[in-house]
């Protein structure tokens, strides 16, 4: 295993970071997935396989999350998925660029946009540079899987 340094997990951030990464939600294997996803960063041993179920209007009711690796992967992996049931892959790809934005520090406010919601608590990642990869992986997951379930969409039509 590399040496990588660990993100202090403390205060009102690391709390939150440390309760999805001791109870991540939506733990599970979904036998009928729309769309699923699978990433891999050798650097610190993460993994995500990432499966969504959608309902007829195209909105994500299941979220089927199997990670493993550092705590940083598994709690942003438990937030992601907390934070898209209900939404449609276009609002998901635009909180997929928004998070993006505001761990690579591309937003001008130190304290980002509420939109990100629990999800902002991450945002103390960015104080370790080398670990933002671990961050935007469940992201990447998402955006692979995007791509992927539109192209075999337009295959079968
Ligand atoms: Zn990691």
């Amino acid at each position: 295993m590399p040496n990588v340094p660990d993100v202090p997990l403390d205060g009102l951030y690391g709390d939150l970071i440390l309760e999805h990464f001791r109870g991540p939600r939506n733990r599970a294997v979904l036998p009928d997935a729309d769309l699923e996803a699978e990433e891999f960063n050798p650097f610190c041993g993460d993994r995500i396989i990432l499966q969504l179920k959608l309902d007829d209007t195209g909105r994500v009711v299941q979220v089927g999350v199997q990670s493993e690796g550092c705590s940083i992967i598994q709690a942003t992996a438990s937030l992601m998925s907390e934070a898209m049931r209900g939404k449609k892959l276009e609002e998901l790809e635009d909180l997929a660029g928004l998070f993006r934005e505001t761990m690579r520090g591309n937003t001008e406010d130190e304290n980002p946009s509420a939109d990100l919601g629990p999800l902002q608590s991450l945002t103390v990642v960015r104080r370790f540079p080398v670990r933002i990869k671990c961050a935007l992986l469940p992201w990447v997951a998402l955006e692979e899987g995007i791509k992927n379930y539109r192209s075999s969409q337009t295959r079968d039509q």
